[in-house]
Formats: C-alpha cells, sequence, structure tokens
C-alpha cells in the first residue's frame, strides 16, 4: 500500500504530464509498435526497392549496380553474397566460349515423393523461379588460353542438393574432359544429396568420384573451388578430391552442421571450425581466393599445370 500511494504521488508531482502517462499505461503493447511501424514504411518509402541491398557483415547499404558490378562482393567489407551460376559462368570464361552439355535434362521424380510438397511440384517451382532445369550448369570452354570442363553449381536451384541429374551432368562433364583431354573445374555450393532421391541421390557420390579416378588416372587436373555453402554429400564426393581445392572467403564447408557433430561427439566445437579460413589453416583446402580475383588466379593455376603436363609428356 506505502509503495503505490508513493509512485501515485511521485507520477503526480510531474504535472506537465498527466494527460499523457495514463494512455502508455491503458496501451503499453499497443503504442510502442505503431511509431516503430510508421518509421519502417517512411524508410522504405525512402530507399526505392531493388535499388539497394544490405551487406549482413558490415550493414553498409551498398547500391545493387555495384554489387553486380564487383561480382555480388561487398566492396565496403569484401562479404561473397550468393552468386548464380550464369552470372557467375560469365565472370569466368572468355566471351562466347562456353559450350553447355545436357541443358535440357531434367530430374524426374522415381520414388513418387509425397511430403508437406511433392518433388515434381517442388522441381517445377524451382524451375519457374531460377528459369535453371537443375542445379547445376555444365559445359567446355576457354578461360584465359586454357580450353576446361567447368561445372557451376546454383544454391538457390533447390539448395544446390545432388540428385541424379546433378551426378549425372557432372559426370558427363568429367568423362568429356578425360575424352578430350581437359581440366576439370567444378564450382561448389551445395547443401548435399537430393533427399527427394533417397539412394539415387546418394550413389552420385560413388559416381562422381570413379568418374573423377579416371580423369586422374590421365594425369589431368581437376581444380575445385568451394563457395558458401559446400556441404554434405558434396563435400563428401567430389568437392574433397580436387588436385587443387580452393575456396571463397568466408565459405562454410563440411559434412554435418554444427548442432549435429555437438550432439554427436559431445563436446565443445571451436570458433568458426567450418569456415573457409579454419579449414585453410589446417591443411584441408589448399587456398582462399577471392571472387574478384578468381578468374585470374584460375588462369595461372592452368596454366602452371598445362605446362607441367606439357614437360612431363616430353619427358616420357
Ligand atoms: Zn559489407
Amino acid at each position: 500500500m506505502g509503495t503505490t500511494t508513493f509512485t501515485r504521488k511521485s507520477l503526480g508531482l510531474e504535472t506537465v504530464e498527466p494527460a499523457l502517462t495514463p494512455t502508455p499505461t491503458d496501451k503499453a503493447t499497443t503504442l510502442p509498435k505503431k511509431p516503430r511501424l510508421s518509421t519502417g514504411k517512411s524508410k522504405k518509402r525512402d530507399i526505392p526497392e531493388g535499388l539497394w541491398t544490405k551487406c549482413p557483415k558490415c550493414q553498409a547499404m551498398v547500391f545493387d549496380k555495384e554489387l553486380d558490378e564487383n561480382l555480388k562482393v561487398c566492396p565496403k567489407c569484401g562479404h561473397h553474397f550468393p552468386i548464380g551460376s550464369r552470372e557467375r559462368i560469365h565472370s569466368l570464361v572468355e566471351t562466347c566460349t562456353f559450350e553447355e552439355m545436357d541443358a535440357k535434362m531434367t530430374s524426374v521424380d522415381v520414388l513418387n515423393f509425397n511430403g508437406v510438397d511433392t518433388y515434381a511440384s517442388k522441381l517445377e517451382a524451382h524451375q519457374k523461379k531460377t528459369a535453371l532445369k537443375e542445379a547445376v550448369v555444365t559445359g567446355i570452354c576457354k578461360i584465359g588460353d586454357e580450353r576446361a570442363a567447368l561445372g557451376v553449381m546454383d544454391f538457390s536451384f533447390l539448395g544446390g542438393s545432388m540428385g541424379s541429374v546433378v551426378g549425372e551432368k557432372l559426370t558427363r562433364l568429367i568423362e568429356r574432359a578425360t575424352e578430350k583431354e581437359l581440366p576439370v573445374i567444378i564450382i561448389s555450393s551445395s547443401g548435399g544429396a537430393r533427399m527427394y532421391e533417397g539412394m539415387f541421390s546418394l550413389m552420385q557420390m560413388a559416381k562422381t568420384a570413379a568418374a573423377l579416378a579416371y580423369h586422374a588416372q590421365q594425369r589431368l587436373p581437376f581444380i575445385s573451388v568451394l563457395t558458401h555453402p559446400t556441404t554434405a554429400g558434396v563435400m563428401a564426393s567430389y568437392a574433397s578430391l580436387g588436385d587443387l581445392i580452393l575456396a571463397e572467403p568466408g565459405a562454410m564447408i563440411g559434412f554435418a552442421g554444427p548442432r549435429v557433430i555437438k550432439d554427436t561427439t559431445q563436446a565443445e566445437l571451436p570458433m568458426g571450425f567450418q569456415t573457409a579460413e579454419f579449414l585453410l589453416d589446417r591443411g584441408l583446402i589448399d587456398a582462399i581466393v577471392q571472387r574478384t580475383e578468381m578468374k585470374q588466379q584460375l588462369i595461372e593455376y592452368l596454366n602452371f599445370l598445362s605446362v607441367r603436363k606439357k614437360a612431363a609428356a616430353a619427358a616420357s
């Protein structure tokens, strides 16, 4: 009782505000929301949509055109935004040299998968959304002076998951490279095997790895580029089999997610243990390459590897 009277008194002392104080107590929950909503709206009105993107790392507002010109890398802090397979191919290959393979190959719902959505409807929705047929684009191209077999995954298509078409397209690419004596470059970005296809997706791990083994037997180089994120079945197969393994800065790379590992091992995990930087320190990957420097670096690696191959052929 004593305390309530005291507070009433103290409120009463602020004679300027009595008319205002009852309202916030009555509508304490609704009032703070209103100004927040209104300020949010007015901010949106100030910045036209689709012109600016907020960088999740440094919070800077980056002009979309500037971001596109910089290959979706934040010009302020170097954060690497996701990039589509078409844009990436465009950033790497010489103009008009990309000859796409198996462009029309599409997945089939062999298991008649039915969950929240059917696999068939998911496929259709992603094909419409991304204008891609599948989660990987493959083809033969020229990078610098070197011809190469290039496969680029696209995370926006069903999380870049590897189903039978992704596995088949990559296997055909690797086999074509073996036949034509070309180096293979695969740029990965994937959540792993496509569970809608069950075992059919898992066997792609063995299939792609076997094709790479035949490619390696011919002493042909394979450069694997890991981008954010490269995990699970893809990381456990071709992505980790590169003669050279490169990664983009800050990319998440691993097999199982951190929570699963923590629950299984019951151990505290070191900070950032699934990042490209952590894995570079421990020797799992060979180099971290900025996206804006990727083409130049690939040209240098390809030149180096082809010179070595030519020298070996001359010596034998
Ligand atoms: Zn930034």
